[in-house]
């Protein structure tokens, strides 16, 4: 049995569906299970929905318009037929019916986010599975909250694998065993019944649940790149592609911000020792990368370039000169948890504590209510914070992309050097 995982750019299109039917087409017979993103950024103009909605703005109606007009493109130019397409017109009429109703006063804007959210991967799976249908890829489609069973924390839900996983291998897996199965990533159900997301870009982790659940052979991530490559070749010009990796150096990577894979979809993975292959859906018949246990460890000779742009940065001293030690750590790294800020590198001296993290108004400011009354806290933006994974001294590249610019920190590990370099 294996898992496969399409993105939103693999779906962003007609054309891009039919791409994805041709990759099905090609590959061999056995149980499949399809977890699919919602199309393009519809996600995004999700959440302009949920703030218009939330903040009773009129732009809702032309969102939902937009939201609407989309799906409808691709519908039309997939060619399905009123009859085949009145489930998604259901879906959007429901989502309609959602943002028309004045809102429940004493409910969360999180908690709207995850009823509005969804949508996107639901109406995208709908799609996809009745064009398969059309086509003759005869597979089913099945709603993902009815298996993937969660904490009720909105937009950041963590998996019950206890509630999940029987369900999974009891009512599941013997559809999937029968016929190929499609279902919506990112998306699941608290113990409350209500909707709840597993995060931005959190299908790929849903992948992961579910071959973790269904003890799959191996999971493949189709990408619009070759595999995983030791920098954005975008900014990089010899960026090279990373044939193997091991599970762990694939959990170091994401921790340092490797967009390629979700953070939290290696640990399943590696729990269960389930492959995982990273392919490019523009042409499938490269090799890819693959993470696993027992890949030699590749990276020894490579090294790997993270760039993470719009960085802030944040100087915290105490204000009656105390060290920064345990009690004061104790105090910032609780202000930093409450205000759901992520720090992305740290530093601290004898009577100072530095800090890095992705710029973001509101949490910082929530950070600095905290913090005010015990410490002095001075913050500046435009930032870039550069991470070199596997660093050796061969010092072109870094020069490269240092050029002149000042770097506000520096830190080093037998891993990875990290440089917060000045825009
Ligand atoms: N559609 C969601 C997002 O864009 C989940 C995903 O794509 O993985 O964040
Ligand atoms: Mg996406």
């Amino acid at each position: 049995m294996r898992v496969f995982k399409f993105g939103g750019a693999s779906v962003k299109s007609a054309e891009a569906v039919r791409n994805v039917a041709h990759v099905l087409q090609r590959q061999s017979d056995g149980p499949l299970l399809i977890v699919t993103s919602a199309m393009g950024k519809i996600t995004n103009k999700l959440e302009l929905l949920v703030d218009a909605y939330f903040h009773s703005k009129e732009t809702k109606k032309m969102i939902l318009e937009d939201v609407r007009s989309f799906h409808q493109e691709i519908t039309a130019g997939l060619q399905i037929d009123e009859f085949d397409y009145y489930e998604v017109e259901n879906l959007l009429i429901e989502l309609e019916c959602i943002i028309e109703k004045k809102r429940d006063e004493s409910s969360s804007y999180d908690t709207e986010y995850d009823r509005i959210v969804p949508f996107g991967e639901l109406i995208s799976t709908k799609i996809v599975s009745t064009y398969l249908n059309k086509i003759g890829y005869k597979n089913r489609w099945i709603d993902a909250r009815n298996f993937v069973i969660t904490t009720s924390k909105n937009r950041a839900a963590n998996v019950l694998w206890d509630e999940s996983v029987p369900l999974i291998n009891s009512s599941l897996k013997p559809l999937v065993e029968r016929q190929t199965v499609i279902t919506q990533g990112f998306i699941g159900r608290g113990l409350n019944h209500k909707n709840t997301t597993l995060g931005r870009e959190g299908s790929d982790y849903s992948a992961a649940i579910f071959a973790y659940a269904l003890d799959a052979e191996s999971v493949t991530i189709w990408k619009d790149v070759d595999g995983v490559m030791n920098g954005d070749p975008r900014r990089f010009d010899d960026a090279v592609l990373i044939p193997k990796l091991s599970y762990n150096e694939a959990i170091e990577l994401a921790y340092y911000g490797a967009s390629v894979i979700h953070p939290k979809t290696i640990q399943p993975l590696k729990n269960k020792d389930i492959p995982l292959y990273v392919k490019s859906f523009i042409d499938p018949s490269m090799p890819g990368t693959v993470v696993l246990e027992n890949a030699s460890r590749t990276l020894n000779e490579t090294q790997c370039y993270i760039v993470k742009e719009n960085q802030s940065l944040i100087k915290i001293a105490s204000k009656d000169f105390s060290f920064i030690v345990e009690d004061n750590l104790e105090l910032i790294f609780n202000a930093f948890n409450k205000a759901g800020i992520q720090l992305n590198l740290m530093q601290n001296s004898a009577i100072s504590f530095m800090a890095c993290f992705n710029a973001d108004e509101l949490k910082r400011n929530a950070l600095i209510d905290l913090l005010e009354s015990k410490f002095d806290v001075e913050w500046s933006m435009g930032y870039t914070l550069l991470t070199v994974f596997n660093y050796s001294d061969d010092k072109n590249q870094l020069d490269k992309v240092v050029a002149s610019r000042k770097i506000a920190l520096e830190q080093k590990s037998s891993s990875a050097l990290q440089l917060l370099l000045v825009d």
